[in-house]
């Protein structure tokens, strides 16, 4: 059987993505946006779990599969012309962006899909 991911710190394995996502322990907590690589920007999971609590982070083509749409990967362009709701380089904010402009908005719908996969306890 196939080894999606090992936990670096409790050993823990999950075989596929799904599973992972579906594990009660992880926590979505964190979303690093790359302006200049948006291909690049991590997805960050806490397991929280018992003797672990440790963070990994996934680069954003792992799951860009779950995309309602296909992603374009715009560059950001740092300006105050961007329309965006200015959360969309917030490493702690998970929200949709409402833009109608911002690069960010497609790769932060992503989040939301990602998210509704979870069954996470959402009071954590
Ligand atoms: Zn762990
Ligand atoms: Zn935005």
């Amino acid at each position: 059987m196939s080894n999606f991911k090992t936990c670096s710190l409790c050993s823990k394995e999950w075989s596929s993505l799904e599973e992972l996502l579906e594990d009660s322990a992880m926590d979505f907590g964190g979303y690093q946006a790359f302006p200049r690589h948006p291909e690049r920007s991590l997805l960050l999971f806490t397991h929280k779990a018992d003797k672990c609590g440790t963070t990994f982070s996934f680069k954003i083509d792992t799951f860009t599969k779950f995309a309602r749409k296909p992603i374009k990967f715009s560059e950001f362009e740092f300006g105050k012309e961007l329309d965006c709701e200015g959360h969309c380089l917030d490493t702690n904010n998970l929200s949709p962006c409402h833009s109608k402009n911002c690069p960010g908005r497609e790769l932060r719908d992503l989040l939301q899909v990602v998210k509704s996969k979870m069954k996470a306890d959402e009071a954590a």
